[in-house]
């Protein structure tokens, strides 16, 4: 009965794998001119709003595959150059309507052209020397046949050339294109798998050089290609099984089942390995594109806000801000060097009980704000990705010289987090040497718990008094920043010949895991228990969800994530 019940599981599944994997995203590098056709140029939001106020055919809710598509493939407003792409059946109609009586141009080639409106006998035109490129179906970018309309970029022109389209005569429909439609048409004709259409709305969203780079990662094929491989490996071996549980008895095996497990283990021993290579990088890949968390820690006064100014001011651009209350925390997400980093500038955070180990000091009051802003600073910490610890130079009472400030909570965190900097800020309130007693005084006390984190010592105040002066790094800020980009680079940095695992998304990472939970029970169901033989048709049946699970990563099993995914790529 189980047996018949996992013929059927496997008849069920087989139905859903793709008859051909071959992906040519690359067409377009063929020529120079088509490289503005990749599949990024189309955005969304834009086309629809230019669609609805200057088409005259408002975007249809009708999405049927046999329509030929069109959209304005660049940003919408005044610009040398637009670009119309239109894709489907309809295209050499569309091209004979609006060019009447020239010569089809060949497929790949570019020529240029004088566009004529296709409902006027007049000859009225709508633009001149406009570049027209045909690829024929199936290496085109959508599968199918694929125009390029490379026209001048005034608004006018557009609109005319958009309302144009709609207007020639075709044997089947023409409409504007969906949001994402091209992109679904790529898909559904196997030109792209789900790997690499996650990877198009990464580079799509992709704001910093880093994020791009693992964009590009995602893009390659290697990622697909290789879960497929897996897939193919895995279906393969429960074949065998599976002709052992309906043909043992009959026939002859070279193997006995035991071998035959024992073979089988020793494959999905590899691929687990694999796995967990892919799983750890992809948690490389997350922090590059959602971007490195980083709490600036310290206690009131310190200096946190005024380093993140200079870092705002001369080291990295804002790509968001997120304002808090004075209690609260203040979230900027900046660029640094290609790095994507969300800075959360927090309350000071200070403690009653150790307020200054050895120095005798008024002791400390926290009020309820207070601690709440601190609590909150902690949670955030335990968040981040990493912390920037900061003490500052303070004076003692009387005028009896200086100490390192800091807080014995803050080091602890930092202590304790995954990757830490601590940062000494005011430094320019002493002379070089006195500075070097301090910072001695200061490992000393801080340095079981932070031995292994890098130290540097700044001055925002002289980044901010001399900055125009002569003097090449003012305040320390600049030799800072290379030391936390040394240490993005260590967070998120990956051998040559493993770089494209940076291209792992999350919903990539849960699949492999849930796979590589599959693949464990397979191996604890092939061992031999108590003189209890396993059994072949459990095992057999951990394979196909382990398998399954790699289908759903590149969208070509029965799961629902090909429409979740899509969605997400179309909403961008
Ligand atoms: P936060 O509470 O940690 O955010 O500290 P702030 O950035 O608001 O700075 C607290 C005080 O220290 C301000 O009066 C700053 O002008 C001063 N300050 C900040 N950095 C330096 C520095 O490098 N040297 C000196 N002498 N003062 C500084």
């Amino acid at each position: 009965m189980l047996q018949h019940v996992l013929s059927r599981a496997i008849a069920g599944y087989t139905r859903h794998v793709p008859l051909s994997r071959v992906q040519l995203l690359g067409q377009a590098h063929s020529i120079v001119t088509v490289t503005t056709c990749l599949q990024g140029s189309h955005r969304a939001t834009p086309i629809r709003k230019i669609h609805s106020t200057q088409s005259p055919r408002p975007s249809s809710t009708h999405t049927n595959g046999n329509d030929t598509i069109y959209a304005l493939s660049t940003a919408p407003g005044r610009a040398g150059i637009a670009i119309v792409r239109i894709s489907g059946p309809g295209c050499l109609e569309i091209y004979s309507a609006l060019c009447p009586g020239k010569w089809n141009p060949k497929h790949r080639y570019a020529g240029v052209r004088t566009l004529y409106d296709p409902s006027s006998t007049t000859l009225n035109i709508l633009d001149t020397d406009a570049l027209v490129i045909r690829f024929e179906a199936p290496k085109t970018v959508t599968g199918e046949d694929v125009m390029e309309l490379h026209v001048h970029g005034g608004p006018a022109t557009v609109k005319a050339v958009l309302s144009a389209i709609p207007r020639c005569k075709t044997s089947s429909p023409v409409r504007y294109a969906e949001p994402g439609e091209f992109t679904r048409r790529a898909f559904e004709n196997n030109r792209l798998d789900l790997a690499q259409v996650e990877a198009l709305s990464d580079t799509l969203s992709a704001e910093t050089e880093q994020q791009r780079r693992a964009a590009v990662r995602g893009n390659s094929k290697v990622l697909g290609r290789t879960y497929e491989g897996w897939r193919q490996q895995l279906l393969a071996a429960r074949g065998e099984m599976e002709a052992l549980i309906d043909f043992s008895e009959d026939q002859h095996f070279d193997e006995s089942p035991a071998e035959l497990l024992s073979s089988i283990s020793a494959q999905v021993n590899t691929m687990l390995q694999s796995i967990e290579h892919h799983e750890s990088a992809s948690h490389r890949g997350e922090l590059l594109k959602r971007g490195i968390r980083i709490s600036l820690l310290g206690p009131p006064n310190a200096g946190k806000s005024s380093l993140l100014n200079q870092i705002v001011g001369r080291e990295a651009s804002i790509v968001s801000q997120e304002a808090g209350t004075t209690r609260d925390i203040v979230e900027v997400s900046l660029d640094i060097r290609g790095y994507l980093c969300t800075f959360a500038d927090t309350a000071g955070l200070r403690t009653e009980s150790t307020p200054h180990p050895g120095r005798k000091l008024e002791p400390v009051v926290i009020g309820v704000i207070e601690r709440e802003g601190i609590r909150r600073a902690k949670e955030k910490a335990s968040e981040s990705d990493l912390i920037i610890a900061l003490a500052s130079v303070e004076p003692l009472p009387h005028g009896k010289g200086w100490y390192i400030h800091y807080d014995a909570e803050t080091i602890n965190l930092a202590s304790s987090a995954s990757r830490a900097v601590l940062v000494v800020n005011k430094c320019d309130r002493l002379s070089k040497d006195k500075l070097m007693d301090l910072l001695a005084d200061f490992k000393s006390e801080v340095g079981a718990k932070a031995d292994n984190t890098p130290l540097v010592t700044i001055s925002c105040h002289d980044a901010l008094e001399k900055s125009g002066v002569n003097e090449k790094d003012p305040g320390n800020i600049h030799y800072l920043m290379t030391q936390l980009v040394e240490v993005f680079k260590n967070m998120t940095g990956l051998p040559m010949e493993m770089q494209d695992l940076l291209g792992v998304t999350e919903r990539q990472r849960q699949l492999l895991s849930a796979c590589s939970e599959h693949l464990d029970d397979f191996l604890e169901e092939g061992k031999e228990r108590d003189g209890r033989e396993c059994d072949i048709v459990v095992a057999a049946e951990h394979l196909r969800s382990a398998a399954n699970c790699l289908a759903r990563v590149t969208g070509r099993g029965d799961a629902g994530d090909v429409e979740e995914v899509l969605g997400v790529v179309f909403e961008k």
